[in-house]
C-alpha cells in the first residue's frame, strides 16, 4: 500500500472525527481526491473509523457518485430523464461520445475524462442539462458540449464556457452557475414575500420563541399545514410525536433531496429563500427539543453547499444559531450540511436518515418511526424544504393568515416544477384547489395530450382530467408536472420511467427488485408489437402485487407509470396488442406467467 495515499486518507478519516457516523463525508472526500474508493483506500477507512471493511465497501457502491473504479479528473454526468431526452439530450450525448472517442460508462485513455449518464439533476426547465464535477451546464447543445470537452482538453477552466450567469443568488461568488431560477408566477406565502421584501426571516424565530414548544405546535396544527413531499402528513402531528417521544438527545432533518424527475423546486428554494428555510428548521428544532439540524443535500446540488454555509455563518454570527438561538436561554440549536451523494431512494425519510448515519441509503422497516427511533436511534423529524419554508411563514404571520389560501383540506400554496411541452417551463407558487387546466395555460402548454402529476411515481392524466384540481384529495404532487403532447410516445415515456425504477431500486425486496424488471420487459413486449390483450391483465396484477408487498415508498408507487397509463390512456395500450382481423395472436399460458407475479409478491 502507498503510504502517500494512507496518510492522505486517514488525514480525511481524521477531519471526520475517524466517526463511521460520518461515512458519507469521508467517502465523498476520498472519491474526490483520488478519483474513486480503491481496495486499499477501504481498508484504511475501515480502521480509521472503526468500522468493517464490508461496511465501507456496502455504502461505497450504493451511491451513483462513488467508485470503487478509477474514473476521470473529470466526470461529466449528463441527465438521461425522460424531459432531457424530449429536448434532445441524444444529440449533445452523441458529441460528447465524438469528441472524447468513448462510449458512456468509459474513462479517456489519459485517465483525465469520463463520461456517464445520470437521472434527473433538477434542471428540468433548463434541459438538456449536465454536471462537470459539481458545475452544472444547462441549455446545452452539440456545440456546448464539443466546446466543454476542447476546454477540459486545453486545461482551461470549463466553468469559463458558462455564457452567462443565472439570476438571483446564482450569480452571487458563493453560487456562480449558470442555472436560472425561472420563478414563473409567485404567490402569497413563498415567493410575494421576496419581492415585496416584507419578509424577515427572524420574525417567525422570534414569535417561536415567545411562546412555549406546545404553542407551536398548535399554532402548525391550526394552519393544517401538511408535508409538501406529496403524501400530505399533517405536519403538526408529526411535530407532536418527536416532541413527545422519550429522549436525552432529538434531530431535525430538513429533506433537500429531490430526486422525483421533473422536480426542481427545492432548488430555488435553496438558492433564494435560504434564510427562510433555515428559519423553519430552526423553529421545528425548538417546537421538537432538538438541538442538532441536519440539511441534507442532494449531491447534484453540491454547487450551492458553499452559499448554504456562508447563511449558516452569518446566521450563527447573528445568534440565530449556536448557543441561546434566536437569544433564548436554554434553546442551543445548529445546523450542519449532509451531502448527498446520487440516489433517488434517499428522499425516502427511512433511507434518508441510513445515509446520514454514513450508510446505504436503504429504507428501514416502519415502526418504529422516526419520531420515536430515528437517526442514531433518537427521536428525529423529517420535513421537507418547502414545508420548513411553510412552517416559518406561518409562524411569522399566523395560522389564521396561512390557512386562508388553498382549500380546506389543502392549505396554503404549492409550488410547481412544471416542464416538458410546454412554452414556459418553470416554477409556479398556485393557491391548492387550482385546476390543472389553468395551470396548464399559465405554463404555455398549447396542445398538451397527457400530464404527469407528481414525477413517475404519481400519475399520467389524459385531458378528461385537466379539469381536476391540484390538492391532497385530488391530484397530489410533490411539485412535480411534465406535460407532453400528442406527438410524444406515451408507452415510451412510462417505459423510461419504469427504466428509472430499476436502475434505483435498493434490491432489498423480491417485489421492487424483481417484480419492476419483469413489468418493464411485459411493457416492452407490447410496444414492439409481441403483445397480446392478455398482456394488460398481467401488468395491472403484477403492478397491484408490486405496489403492496413492497416495503417503502419507492416500490409501492413503481408501478404507477404503467397502472395510470393503463388506466388513462388503455386505447393506448389495445391499438398495439389488438388481434389482426380473423387472426389469433400465439400468445401463452397466462395463469403461469402469473404465479410468477403472484410467488413474488406473497413469498419475500
Ligand atoms: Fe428497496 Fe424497493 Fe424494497 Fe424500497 S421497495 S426497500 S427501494 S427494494
Amino acid at each position: 500500500m502507498s503510504s502517500d495515499l494512507k496518510a492522505a486518507v486517514n488525514e480525511i478519516c481524521s477531519k471526520h472525527g475517524n466517526d463511521a457516523t460520518g461515512m458519507m463525508d469521508i467517502l465523498r472526500d476520498v472519491q474526490e481526491q483520488f478519483g474513486c474508493i480503491g481496495s486499499e483506500a477501504m481498508d484504511v477507512i475501515a480502521k480509521a473509523a472503526g468500522t468493517h471493511r464490508v461496511e465501507v465497501a456496502s455504502a461505497a457502491s450504493f451511491y451513483s457518485f462513488l467508485t470503487d473504479r478509477p474514473t476521470g479528473e473529470v466526470a461529466i454526468r449528463l441527465c438521461n430523464d425522460v424531459i432531457d431526452k424530449m429536448q434532445g439530450v441524444d444529440r449533445v450525448a452523441e458529441a460528447f461520445k465524438d469528441e472524447l472517442g468513448i462510449d458512456f460508462g468509459e474513462t479517456t485513455p489519459d485517465g483525465k475524462i469520463s463520461l456517464e449518464w445520470t437521472p434527473c439533476i433538477g434542471m428540468s426547465d433548463q434541459a438538456p442539462a449536465a454536471l462537470v464535477n459539481d458545475e452544472v451546464m444547462t441549455r446545452l447543445s452539440s456545440d456546448d458540449a464539443r466546446d466543454i470537452v476542447a476546454s477540459l482538453r486545453s486545461g482551461r477552466e470549463y466553468y469559463k464556457l458558462r455564457h452567462e450567469l443565472g439570476d438571483g443568488a446564482n450569480a452571487d461568488k458563493l453560487v456562480h452557475s449558470m442555472v436560472i431560477n425561472n420563478v414563473r408566477r409567485a404567490d402569497s406565502v413563498i415567493f410575494n414575500t421576496r419581492r415585496q421584501g416584507d419578509h424577515h426571516p427572524e420574525v417567525g424565530i422570534r414569535n417561536a420563541l415567545g411562546m412555549s414548544p406546545v404553542e407551536v405546535i398548535r399554532s402548525i396544527k391550526t394552519a393544517r399545514l401538511r408535508g409538501r413531499g406529496g403524501a400530505g402528513f399533517p405536519t403538526g402531528m408529526k411535530w407532536e410525536f418527536t416532541h413527545a417521544a422519550e429522549g436525552d438527545e432529538k434531530f431535525v432533518i430538513c429533506n433537500a433531496d429531490e430526486g422525483e424527475p421533473g422536480t426542481f423546486k427545492d432548488r430555488v428554494l435553496l438558492t433564494e429563500c435560504t434564510d427562510l428555510l433555515l428559519s423553519g428548521m430552526t423553529i421545528a428544532g425548538y417546537a421538537t427539543g432538538a438541538a442538532t439540524g441536519i440539511l441534507y443535500l442532494r449531491g447534484e446540488y453540491a454547487y450551492l453547499r458553499r452559499h448554504l454555509e456562508s447563511v449558516l455563518a452569518s446566521r450563527r454570527e447573528a445568534s440565530l444559531l449556536g448557543k441561546s438561538a434566536g437569544g433564548k436561554d436554554g434553546f442551543n440549536f445548529d445546523i450542519r450540511i449532509q451531502m448527498g451523494a446520487g440516489a433517488y431512494v434517499c428522499g425516502e425519510e427511512t433511507a434518508l436518515i441510513s445515509s446520514c448515519e454514513g450508510l446505504r441509503g436503504d429504507p428501514k422497516t416502519r415502526p418504529p418511526f422516526p419520531a420515536q427511533k430515528g437517526y442514531l436511534g433518537k427521536p428525529t423529524l423529517v420535513n421537507n424544504v418547502e414545508t420548513l419554508c411553510c412552517a416559518a411563514r406561518i409562524m411569522e404571520k399566523g395560522a389564521a393568515w396561512f390557512s386562508q389560501f388553498g382549500t380546506p383540506a389543502s392549505a396554503g400554496t404549492k409550488l410547481l416544477s412544471i416542464s416538458g411541452d410546454c412554452g414556459r417551463p418553470g416554477i409556479y407558487e398556485v393557491p391548492f384547489g387550482i385546476p390543472l387546466r389553468e395551470v396548464l395555460e399559465m405554463a404555455a402548454a398549447n396542445n398538451p395530450a397527457a400530464v404527469q402529476i407528481g414525477g413517475p411515481s404519481g400519475q399520467m392524466v389524459g385531458p378528461d382530467g385537466f379539469d381536476r384540481t391540484i390538492c391532497f384529495d385530488d391530484l397530489a404532487t410533490g411539485g412535480s408536472i411534465m406535460v407532453f403532447d400528442a406527438t410524444r410516445d406515451l408507452l415510451c415515456v412510462a417505459a423510461r420511467f419504469m427504466e428509472f425504477f430499476v436502475e434505483e431500486s435498493c434490491g432489498y425486496c423480491t417485489p421492487c427488485r424483481v417484480g419492476n424488471v419483469l413489468l418493464k420487459e411485459r411493457l416492452d413486449k407490447i410496444r414492439t408489437g409481441h403483445g397480446g390483450p392478455d398482456d394488460l391483465d398481467y401488468l395491472q396484477t403484477l403492478g397491484e402485487s408490486i405496489k403492496t408487498a413492497s416495503r417503502c415508498g419507492l416500490g409501492q408507487t413503481s408501478p404507477n407509470p404503467i397502472l395510470t397509463t393503463l388506466a388513462n390512456f388503455r386505447h393506448v395500450y389495445e391499438a398495439l396488442v389488438k388481434p389482426p382481423e380473423g387472426e389469433l395472436l400465439a400468445t401463452f399460458d397466462l395463469d403461469s406467467a402469473l404465479s410468477e407475479a403472484r410467488a413474488i409478491a406473497q413469498h419475500d
